[in-house]
């Protein structure tokens, strides 16, 4: 059994406890053990990161980039023991989670060419002997808190812009992906990363998350997770004058009008809800539908839906896996519990499951829901999609922004006018049409509206605007 430990200056060091990497489909039986990190390793990690900022910031960005693209090809190489290992202990099928490290790769090979990118601009002077220009500078040493749903690609496009752009890195992943995160970081180091650059800390995020965000060495948080540790990070960090950005999570609405392709409306939104296991921030968790196509586009639903195989993630006819922990598992089941509590009709996914072996739960078609009730309202993270009726496109609209939530929305309609109108009016950061609600290109801004975001936007070349900073300059020749 393998034993898996924090990366700190370049070296593997053992934590103070040790605890199993569950596999979610056969929780008796763990991938791996994890040796969990004490504050005191926290603590290291960040100054090595701290002391290694200097010298990593005064490498030419083209060579930064020249290190990324090796990484890439070394992540390549080994992209089926990765997907293996993150189909293990996330629960993903084979195919999801070789698709995620595709992405990975992909994200590392555009930021590695971002390093030959424009680093600033220069500006016509009002004095005749002065060169007048700003330049993008590293921030300094980033702390990068990611979540388990995503586990190598929220960590490349968070890690890979921080390197591209001359940052030191602390890393943080959740506590229950460590092999994905091994991956990551051996990729990089045998790529010809400096120690103690990118440092990866394995720990329990109530254990050493203070250290991490609240340490004088870090000068920027970059996190992705729930809203409650998020804003609780956000609150004590900014108040420190540290830089923060969050992403958290979504109620994404699918709008599906009268006009739209019903069976491939149907298709994407059972795409959005239910593939891995609805555990995207991203994911579509209602569904208003135009009352004139209500019964129709609802039976098609349920046919795709129940289509879906769940099973094992590393069986070929798998479709959807288990959820990702015993914690997930409880709390979609609660939601559930809720769910009929509140009368909703279950058009699939009964009977709620009991805990067996493994965390599997079918995916669930809700009806018969108000606007009001808890599962329209709160995000579950897990294969659930309620159906809402709207009488009209206005009604539709208005519901679909119903949430304090603007992460990801869609619209379903082969009428270019009415499209429109919802890609004006959609309170949201990401915005689709005939399209599911989840499933991002990496070369394009990424974040959300009210409370599914804070600070400036992740991915493409936004993502410049949260790992550097300008100085402005002027010089006067004489
Ligand atoms: P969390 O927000 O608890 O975890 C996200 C990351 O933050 C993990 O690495 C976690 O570490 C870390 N963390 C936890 N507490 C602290 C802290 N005090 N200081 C610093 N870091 C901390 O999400 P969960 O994994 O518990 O999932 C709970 C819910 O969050 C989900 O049901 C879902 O609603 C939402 N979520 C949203 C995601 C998104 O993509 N927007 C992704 C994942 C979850 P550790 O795992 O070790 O606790």
């Amino acid at each position: 059994m393998r034993t898996v430990q924090s990366f700190v200056r370049g070296a593997w060091c053992q934590g103070n406890h040790t605890v199993p990497d569950v596999n979610p489909a056969h929780p008796s039986t763990p991938v791996a053990q994890v040796s969990l990190a004490s504050t005191k390793l926290a603590e290291q990690a960040v100054q090595a990161a701290v002391d290694l900022a200097p010298t990593w910031r005064s490498t030419p960005a083209p060579a930064r980039g020249e290190i990324l693209r090796r990484a890439a090809d070394i992540l390549q190489q080994r992209m089926s023991d990765v997907a293996l290992d993150l189909a293990c202990e996330e629960g993903k099928t084979l195919p999801e989670a070789a698709g995620e490290t595709a992405r990975a790769v992909a994200i590392l090979r555009y930021f590695a060419a971002q390093t030959l990118e424009p680093d600033g601009e220069t500006y016509p002077s009002h004095s005749a002997k002065t060169f007048l220009y700003a330049v993008r500078e590293p921030v300094g040493t980033v702390a990068a808190i990611t979540p388990w749903n995503f586990p190598i690609a929220i960590p490349a496009w968070k890690i890979a812009p921080a390197l591209a752009y001359g940052n030191s890195v602390v890393w943080k992943p959740a506590e229950i992906v460590p092999l994905t995160a091994i991956h990551l970081v051996q990729a990089l180091a045998d790529a010809g990363l400096p120690s103690g650059v990118l440092n990866l800390v394995l720990g329990r995020g109530s254990e050493v998350g203070d250290t991490l965000t609240t340490h004088p060495g870090v000068d920027a948080i970059t996190f992705t997770g729930s809203n409650q540790v998020g804003r609780a990070i956000q609150a004590k960090a900014v108040a420190l004058g540290k830089k923060v950005q969050l992403e958290l999570g979504g109620k994404n609405p699918a709008v599906v009008l009268a006009d739209a392709d019903l069976d491939h409306a149907a298709d994407q939104v059972a795409r959005g809800a239910f593939l891995s296991a609805g555990q995207k921030c991203t994911a579509t968790s209602r569904v208003i539908v135009e009352r004139a196509i209500w019964n129709e586009f609802r039976q098609k639903l349920v046919q795709k839906t129940e289509q879906m195989t769940l099973g094992d993630p590393l069986d070929g006819k798998t479709k959807i896996g288990p959820v990702s922990s015993e914690q997930q598992f409880k709390t979609v089941r609660d939601y559930l519990e809720i769910a009929k509590k509140e009368n909703a009709v279950f058009l699939t996914g009964e009977p709620v499951p009991e805990k067996g072996e493994g965390y599997f739960i079918m995916p669930v078609v809700l009806d018969g829901l108000s606007r009001q009730s808890v599962l329209v309202r709160e995000e579950v993270f897990g294969p659930v999609a309620a159906l809402l009726p709207a009488q009209n496109a206005d009604e539709a609209l208005e519901l679909a922004n119903d949430t304090p939530f603007g992460l990801s929305a869609s619209v379903f309609t082969n009428d270019l006018n009415r499209a429109m109108r919802f890609v004006r009016n959609l309170h949201a950061g990401v915005v689709k049409v005939n399209q599911e609600t989840a499933g991002l290109e990496f070369q394009v801004p990424f974040g959300g509206m009210g409370d599914s975001s804070s600070g400036s936007r992740e991915q493409g070349k936004v993502a410049r605007e949260f790992f550097t900073q300008w100085k402005t300059v002027y010089i006067d020749t004489f």
